[in-house]
């Protein structure tokens, strides 16, 4: 027989132990908010486009960069003016100003193979994610500018050094909008 203190014990340590749990609850959801990463934060933000206009190969990249510090928030074309102003409101600094020249939004990256250079080894070709390079082996290759994502991949394995990484100039033409479209197949080396 379980006298009524007893009983009055139970029900106030179930209360303390209901409560308890609760508190834990909304600590361990509080922490998991506050631990998502900075870089998180700014791929919300952007349009998730996947053109490779910021320079980088996609948006999760660029919001690596950003967080970072290594790129400046204000290179996302189709996310444009607003996008940068979020990113800076989130960052805590001030959007970066149009007039500086360095800070001007930059069309993307692609690569350009030199062709008097070119041995036609085909090293390029097989490492390019996208295919965007053509050449059969012993002739010139070349770069399809609208494929290329501007990951630099090629620049950096090409034997004769003459691949570099140049900035198309920006015209609605060369804005690839199917480059989301593009399924990168891994490395092929
Ligand atoms: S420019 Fe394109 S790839 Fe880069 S962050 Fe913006 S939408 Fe993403
Ligand atoms: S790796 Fe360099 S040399 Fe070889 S095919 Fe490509 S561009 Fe030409
Ligand atoms: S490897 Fe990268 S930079 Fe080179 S052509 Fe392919 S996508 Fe462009």
């Amino acid at each position: 027989m379980i006298s009524s203190n007893e009983s009055l014990f139970i029900l106030g340590l179930s209360i303390v132990l209901l409560l308890l749990g609760a508190f834990l609850s909304f600590i361990a959801k509080n922490s998991k908010q506050g631990n998502e990463s900075t870089a998180s934060k700014i791929e919300k933000i952007l349009p998730g486009v996947q053109c490779a206009q910021c320079g980088f190969p996609g948006c999760s990249a660029y919001a690596e960069a950003v967080a970072s510090g290594a790129a400046l928030c204000n290179k996302c074309i189709p996310g444009g003016p607003d996008t940068v102003k979020e990113i800076a409101a989130l960052l805590g600094i001030a959007p970066p100003s149009e007039e500086d020249e360095d800070l001007v939004f930059l069309p993307r990256l692609v690569a350009v193979i030199d062709e008097n250079k070119c041995t036609g080894c085909s090293k390029c070709l097989k490492h390019c994610p996208v295919d965007a390079i053509e050449g059969k082996i012993k002739t010139v290759h070349h770069i399809n500018s609208e494929e290329c994502i501007g990951c630099a991949d090629c620049s950096k394995i090409c034997p004769e050094q003459c691949i570099s990484m140049q900035r198309l100039k920006p015209t609605s033409a060369n804005f690839n909008w199917d480059i989301k479209a593009v399924t990168v197949k891994g490395d092929k080396q």
